[in-house]
């Protein structure tokens, strides 16, 4: 077999593993939840099952996959920044890059926020609601606006990193790129084992990346064991809309943003994406599934990369259309549940927020509900009303992160496709 037809059936095989692992997760935990729901709390074998299994061995396989993905997440972001920002020749196309991304992934959020809350008002989920008096949830107050500027340069590197503040990570390894580039022989010494450093790095990625049928499995049987789909009742609508919302944007949106700025066909696209897809959506962070997604992106769709380790990183933190699809439902969701009418200056209200919002707030799970407080608090409507989508957030987080991962994917090969950047021939190269 030739060396690309091998890799192609390595990918096809783990992808297929995965898949597997994940409908055999899902079918396992929807098992267990009704088993646990049948019997008596405290019966030994109910307590075997819950501390045996789900929290015992589920959590510690699935816990530990997503800690090998997280520990990745900094040294492939900084490695691959710094030797892609030292390959950028030119310092206005930096600029350029970061420009066209920044604007694709602010004007994309906006649209799926709008389309979001168009079909949640034709769908009306929460007309007929009722509240649930003893609801609770803590609100975060936005943070002002100029903090989030003033935040984006770190004071301290190594405290970045340590805390992952993807950013700030960012914005260090670029200066860092740059000055690489400008320091003569010592710079290319660097730089050399930079690259060196990214290959063995990415080699871990692969590592860790065929561990993802164990880790996949254990995460979502224990998500669904204790999520069910017996929280779903009244709820149904509000999931459905959700989910309409999400599939509109990632099959309808996308493709057509690839093909009209881009000129690219779709099917490898989503064919080469579907790994992506899975660790999103087993893991419910795009942050964890960054290596994952530069991996697909440079490798598979053929971004060079200079603009994919631009691109993808600063994607899982800025860019969260999937997250901003579920507060647009949410938001007129609870606005319907508690009987408010929200004008004009109020829905515009909302896409402003939820657009800003995304910008800083890392892609972990369920960072959705926290932005969610802020964009309530801005529309004037209740916090409170969070308490009723809780329990179903979390398989919607799951969905949402699969969307948010595939903008991140998109917007990196338009903005590759405008600069010249993007291979065509390993985009389409159905052995990749
Ligand atoms: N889990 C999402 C992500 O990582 C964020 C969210 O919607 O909560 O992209």
């Amino acid at each position: 077999m030739s060396g690309s037809s091998q890799e192609k059936s390595a990918h096809a095989r783990l992808t297929r593993w995965i898949l597997w692992a994940m409908l055999l997760g899902i079918a396992t935990g929807t098992a267990l939840h009704a088993l646990l729901s049948a019997l008596d709390p405290d019966s030994p074998i109910a307590t075997g099952l819950r501390e045996g299994l789900v929290n015992g061995i589920f959590q510690v396989a699935g816990q530990a996959f997503l800690r090998l993905l997280t520990v990745l997440v900094v040294p492939v972001v900084f490695l691959s920044l710094v030797c892609g920002s030292a390959a950028m020749d030119d310092i206005r196309k930096l600029g350029r890059v970061g420009l066209r991304a920044l604007a694709l992934y602010l004007v994309t959020t906006a649209a799926a926020i709008s389309m979001a809350m168009g079909l949640a008002l034709l769908f009306g989920p929460g007309r007929g609601f009722t509240l649930d008096a003893g609801a609770n949830f803590e609100a975060r107050p936005s943070p002002p606006l100029a903090d989030t500027f003033v935040n984006l340069v770190p004071k301290n590197a190594l405290e970045a990193m340590a805390a992952g503040n993807m950013l700030q990570i960012i914005v260090f390894s670029i200066l860092l790129g740059l000055a690489l580039t400008l320091a003569g022989a010592a710079g290319k010494r660097v730089l050399g084992a930079c690259n060196d450093w990214n290959d063995v790095i990415m080699k871990l990625v692969g590592i860790v990346m065929s561990l993802a049928p164990i880790g996949v499995f254990a995460l979502i049987a224990r998500t669904f064991a204790n999520e069910g789909f017996g929280a779903f009742g009244p709820l149904i609508g509000y999931f459905l809309t959700v989910l309409l919302a999400l599939a509109l944007h990632c099959f309808g949106v996308y493709p057509l943003l690839l093909k009209i700025l881009a000129r690219l066909p779709i099917g490898p696209f989503f064919r080469k994406m579907r790994e992506v897809h899975l660790f999103a959506f087993s893991t419910a962070s795009s942050n964890a599934t960054i290596p994952v997604t530069l991996n697909t992106v440079e490798f598979r769709l053929g971004v060079s990369n200079p603009i994919a380790s631009f691109t993808v990183p600063l994607g899982a933190t800025i860019n969260m259309d999937g997250t901003a699809i579920m507060q647009g439902v949410a938001t007129i969701f609870i606005a319907q549940a508690y009987g408010l009418e929200l004008g004009p200056p109020q829905l515009l209200m909302v896409v402003l927020t939820a657009t800003l919002a995304s910008i800083g707030t890392a892609g972990v799970p369920g960072v959705g509900l926290v932005m969610l407080s802020m964009v309530l608090t801005q529309a004037g409507l209740p916090v409170e009303g969070i308490a009723l989508i809780l329990g179903i957030d979390r398989l919607l987080d799951m969905a949402r992160t699969a969307v948010n991962v595939t903008g991140d994917a998109t917007v990196s090969c338009i903005v590759a496709r405008s600069e010249g950047e993007l291979d065509t021939a390993l985009y389409n190269d159905p052995a990749k």
